[in-house]
């Protein structure tokens, strides 16, 4: 079957940047799978692979705005040391908001923290290069919750 809306689909991926660094790959890993059309992938991914079918490979170069979004500079904030009270806190390091955002250390001076809540992705071009592996109908329960159960999927 083609990959259309609430087929479960499972690919194998490469994410590069534009230097051909490679970011994130299900190489050595499960394929990665989802239920398709209910906004589980980014935008670009999901477009990208929509009609497609098993075997297919394909390439996809994606712009932010159909990938993480682009970059929001308001999401970049300086916090008070203080607020990390005794915890150590280097640059790289992620933390959980109060509001369940994640933000990333990006620099710690003496006083001041800086934290960055844009996704690590976020501004940059996305190449990747995907394999589909498989596709198969959901099940009843898998399009009520909007996501994929079984091996690989959603555990309850
Ligand atoms: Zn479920």
């Amino acid at each position: 079957m083609t990959i259309t809306k609430d087929a479960v689909v499972s690919i194998h991926y490469t994410l590069r940047d534009d230097n051909g660094n490679v970011l994130d790959s299900s190489s050595g890993r499960d394929p990665l799978q989802y239920l398709h059309g209910r906004g589980n992938l980014i935008i670009g991914m999901e477009e990208g692979l929509e009609g497609k079918s098993h075997g297919d490979q394909l390439e996809l170069k994606i712009a932010p705005e159909k990938g993480y979004g682009e970059k929001n500079d308001k999401l970049v904030q300086k916090v008070p040391r203080s607020a990390f009270g005794d915890q150590k806190v280097d640059a790289g390091m992620q933390f959980n908001t109060q509001n369940g955002q994640v933000v990333t250390v990006t620099e710690v001076g003496l006083e001041h923290v800086t934290v960055d809540g844009n996704h690590p992705l976020a501004g940059v071009p996305l190449n990747f290069e995907v394999e589909i592996v498989a596709v198969r109908e959901a099940t009843k329960d898998e399009i009520e919750h909007g996501h994929v159960h079984g091996p690989g999927g959603h555990a309850h």
